[in-house]
């Protein structure tokens, strides 16, 4: 299916207003760090230096949490008339979709980071990589093509990451796929779609 024509600028439009309101967030976050409120700190020895990595897959897996259930509520059907419908007017997406979101959505959004470093020690690298992974994952997600490789909707670490194919059938179906970064949340709660990886399989055959 094709994108319509225009598609790109509206995408783009929404994007600008939304990095606006990531700058934003940012500013919080520098804030909170400088005024001592939040729990990021600069030695990296300060804890176990695995610390670092669990720090920063804890993290992940708070995000994946409050965006699976954001996204399921979103989804009602007063919400989403509300919040969520700029996101879905892409329904074939492009890396521009990433971040196509009404300014609602994205300050619900814009929350979460602030949120874990008012409690979750990380130490500012951890932050730094984590902002990327969103970025670079919410890209992948909309490419709307499969960059996996074969086999890797079975493999064992594969199977819980959320690629293109997963999240384009969000796009297309609506009420299947909510997750962000791991299949996990939709596994759990059976809102995985039950034709994904025949889909995978199909997009992915040489
Ligand atoms: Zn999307
Ligand atoms: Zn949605």
């Amino acid at each position: 299916m094709l994108r319509p024509q225009g598609q790109s600028w509206q995408e783009i439009k929404w994007s600008a207003l939304t990095s606006f309101i990531f700058a934003l967030s940012g500013v919080g976050i520098v804030w909170m760090w400088q005024a001592g409120y939040s729990t990021i700190y600069i030695d990296p020895f300060k804890y176990a230096i695995f610390y670092l990595p669990i720090s920063l897959l804890i993290a992940l897996f708070i995000h994946e949490t409050y965006y699976y259930w954001l996204h399921r509520w979103m989804h009602r059907p007063k919400i989403y008339r509300l919040v969520h419908k700029i996101h879905h007017d892409s329904i074939v997406t492009s890396p521009w979709t990433a971040f196509s979101f009404d300014p609602l959505e994205s300050i619900l959004q814009a929350f979460v980071v602030p949120f874990i470093i008012l409690f979750l020690p990380m130490h500012f690298s951890m932050v730094m990589l984590m902002l990327i992974i969103m970025t670079v994952s919410a890209t992948i997600n909309h490419l709307d093509i499969e960059i996996y490789p074969k086999g890797f909707e079975q493999h064992w670490l594969g199977k819980w990451l959320i690629g293109a194919t997963h999240h384009s059938q969000h796009h297309a179906k609506f009420l299947v796929n909510y997750g962000l970064y791991f299949t996990f949340w939709d596994k759990w709660m059976h809102t995985e779609s039950p034709d994904f990886e025949e889909l995978f399989r199909e997009k992915t055959k040489i």
